[in-house]
């Protein structure tokens, strides 16, 4: 069982969770002054302004390029440490990818996995340190448990949003490694990273998209 995600399908969720990143501004901001320095929704928001910017173009390409274009994007519009994270995960999964006009589920799950392994080498973290890895790593290796039982494809687009929204809650209550959080002396217990909540609504609105227009 599979599906086929066309470059268009990617600039339309990539449109999905520009809304949904846009439309959480105060929130997002507030929690990143709690625990950050305020300006992470500003930096994920004009990433993807420009990533939606860029849709037509990248409708047009393959979907490896849409990747590395993203990537490109992400690394030279984003400030702060998710540029780097977004963009060198990005160019990654381009590079994962390669050649690949379109991708099926198991590309999906390779893309997810290629993300989060080389975040965690370039920002130098594990799953626990409260950041955007522990939203995308469980969803990441929930997506392969899926796989390889071989469940359906609807189950496996549920329990991969839930993996990702459950992680992201679990920062609330974790002590910070990485990131700004880890130089405050509670080490940001008691708050969600914001960087983990961005990172959640994306997987979010990735498995619904799939699983409403795909499957
Ligand atoms: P900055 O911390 O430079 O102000 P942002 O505010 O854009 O950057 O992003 C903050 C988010 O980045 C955090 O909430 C966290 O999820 C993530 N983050 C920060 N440092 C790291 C790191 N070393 N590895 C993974 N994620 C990180
Ligand atoms: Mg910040």
């Amino acid at each position: 069982m599979s599906f086929t995600m066309t470059s268009k399908d990617y600039v339309a969720y990539i449109k999905m969770a520009a809304k949904k990143i846009h439309d959480n501004g105060d929130y997002i901001s507030e929690l990143d002054a709690t625990t950050g320095d305020g300006d992470h929704w500003a930096n994920i928001n004009m990433g993807f302004e420009n990533l939606v910017a860029a849709g037509d173009e990248m409708e047009a390409m393959p979907i490896c390029d849409v990747f590395k274009k993203i990537g490109m994007l992400m690394m030279s519009k984003i400030g702060g440490s998710s540029g780097v994270l977004y963009g060198g995960a990005y160019m990654a999964a381009a590079k994962a990818v390669a050649g690949k006009a379109t991708i099926d589920s198991q590309d999906l799950c390779l893309v997810l996995e290629t993300m989060v392994n080389d975040m965690m080498t370039r920002g130098k973290a594990q799953p626990g340190y409260k950041t955007m890895i522990d939203s995308l790593y469980p969803a990441a290796q929930t997506y392969k448990a899926c796989l390889e039982r071989g469940d359906s494809d609807k189950d496996t687009m549920a329990a991969v949003k839930k993996a990702a929204m459950d992680g992201a809650e679990e920062t609330k209550k974790m002590e910070a490694v990485k990131g700004r959080a880890s130089y405050q002396a509670n080490k940001g217990v008691g708050h969600l990273d914001p960087g983990a909540v961005t990172m959640s609504y994306q997987l979010e609105c990735l498995c619904d998209y799939v699983s409403e227009n795909l499957l």
